[in-house]
């Protein structure tokens, strides 16, 4: 599956109009944005790949399914449906929607920790570590060391390290209430997790009796990646493996707006009856009545759709399908990118194409801002400016909403990078003026260092 040559899996039969702002059009409109591009109103972003969050583009039975949508209060047959679909999947009985996966976690870890609770993980995504911090506990991230290198070819970089997890377990320097995979990883660049790695940080979790949470949004790709890549599964359909990846855990959060194909949305799911009912106590508090969780009922009835849909092999071919060929066409432009391409997202690494930027100067960040005005792209920091001193790479990531845009709109996309890397030396540093805390990077403001 190189170049191009994956089948589509659909046509288009609603569109969208977009437009390109002017040069220096887009030159003002981001200075006005404090060099954050999660200020700019999208109708000045031409191709948005901010985030493949809640951005895809719905089926028409998804649409279909919204009419049917049931808007009763208490046990609507839209959560029936999607209570169907999810137990169908996991195989984990107990299901809580959420308006959408940083519910799923509030609920989760607002009940299960105390302070002083570590969490490890093999990479906490940015919301999941904001609510363990929010509950007093630490996250702890234990990435194997191969998903430090932004050049190593491996196929399953988003694996947990096993020995760092049972040391971690075996001398734990709090209490550990839950070990949480993250599948596909996307602070570690949207890679996958072989299931080899999972069975065995289920088996080692077990064996110090902690329960094991998959941070789930992606595991439709990572099962993707799981048939192509792990010996063995080379003929499985993507729900087998599910089902299989599943049955390791005890539970899981899910943001539907991923795997979930939803606008918006999201789950808490397990197999412990108590736990269910503490954190069912807790979501009718801060969510919703545990039959629709902050969703309205067409809400529930697409994404029962869209779970099912996100499994179809022709649709995940097309969809990894596209990120590769993204990731393939930069490299081969020379614009330095985490290699292999994860499941959503191509990472550029920001400190490589600009070198001259310390990275106190936030490189990633002044990459975003110039590859908006180079090309009116909008993408996001996943470095210093998003996780501060703790960062471990400097990567632009340009994330794909499923089924939305065609690859003209990706040749864009390179051709902008290409402009960037052809004055890279002119691009300045950033200062920030503006943003504090854990999730500083959605409202910081930056000024240029001249
Ligand atoms: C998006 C995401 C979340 C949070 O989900 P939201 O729906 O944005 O609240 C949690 N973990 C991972 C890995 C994610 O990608």
């Amino acid at each position: 599956m190189t170049n191009a040559l994956w089948p589509k899996a659909y046509r288009i039969k609603v569109v969208e109009p977009i437009r390109l702002p002017e040069r220096e059009e887009r030159e003002k409109l981001l200075r006005e944005a404090g060099y954050n591009v999660f200020n700019l109103a999208s109708d000045d972003v031409y191709v948005d790949l901010l985030t493949d969050s809640g951005t895809g583009a719905m089926s028409q039975a998804q649409w279909a399914a919204l009419m049917e949508g049931d808007e009763s209060y208490a046990g609507s047959r839209s959560f029936a449906r999607f209570r169907e679909v999810v137990q169908g999947i996991t195989g984990f009985p107990y299901v809580l929607p959420t308006h959408q996966g940083r519910g799923a976690e509030h609920v989760l870890f607002s009940t299960l920790l105390q302070p002083g609770d570590v969490v490890p993980s093999n990479a906490h995504f940015d919301t999941t570590r904001a609510h363990i911090l929010a509950s007093g506990g630490k996250p702890v991230d234990l990435p194997i060391p191969d998903a430090l290198d932004p050049d190593l070819d491996r196929p399953f970089k988003g694996d947990i390290d096993l020995a760092a997890l049972e040391a971690l377990l075996r001398n734990p320097p709090g209490r550990i209430p839950v070990v949480m995979l993250t599948v596909t990883n996307n602070t570690s660049a949207g890679q996958p997790v072989s299931l080899q790695n999972v069975r065995a940080a289920s088996a080692l979790a077990r064996a110090y009796g902690v329960p094991l949470f998959l941070d789930a949004c992606r595991y439709a790709e990572n099962c993707f990646f799981v048939r192509e890549r792990e010996r063995g599964y080379g003929s499985a359909e993507p729900r087998e493996i599910a089902a299989e990846l599943f049955s390791l855990a005890d539970g899981c959060t899910m943001s539907a707006k991923k795997d979930g194909l939803g606008n918006i949305g999201g789950f808490l799911a397990m197999r412990d009856r108590l736990l269910y009912g503490r954190c069912r106590e807790k979501l009718i508090l801060v969510e919703g009545f545990s039959t629709y969780g902050g969703l309205a009922g067409r809400d529930l009835a697409a994404i029962a759709v869209g779970l099912d849909e996100a499994l179809d092999l022709g649709y995940l071919r097309d969809r990894i399908g596209q990120v590769r060929w993204l990731g393939e066409r930069l490299r081969e432009e020379g614009i330095p990118v985490y290699w292999p391409p994860g499941g959503h997202a191509v990472y550029v690494n920001a400190e490589r194409l600009l070198p001259h930027i310390p990275r106190d100067a936030f490189p990633g960040q002044a990459l975003v801002g110039a590859i908006y005005v180079e090309g009116g792209v909008r993408a996001v920091e996943v470095g210093s400016a998003m996780m501060g001193p703790e960062a471990r790479l400097e990567l632009v990531r340009l994330a794909i909403p499923r089924r939305t845009y065609t690859q003209e709109h990706l040749a864009a996309v390179v051709e902008a990078l290409g402009r960037v890397r052809d004055k890279a030396d002119t691009v300045p540093g950033l200062r920030l003026v503006e943003g504090e805390g854990p999730l500083r990077h959605f409202v910081a403001r930056f000024e240029p260092i001249a």
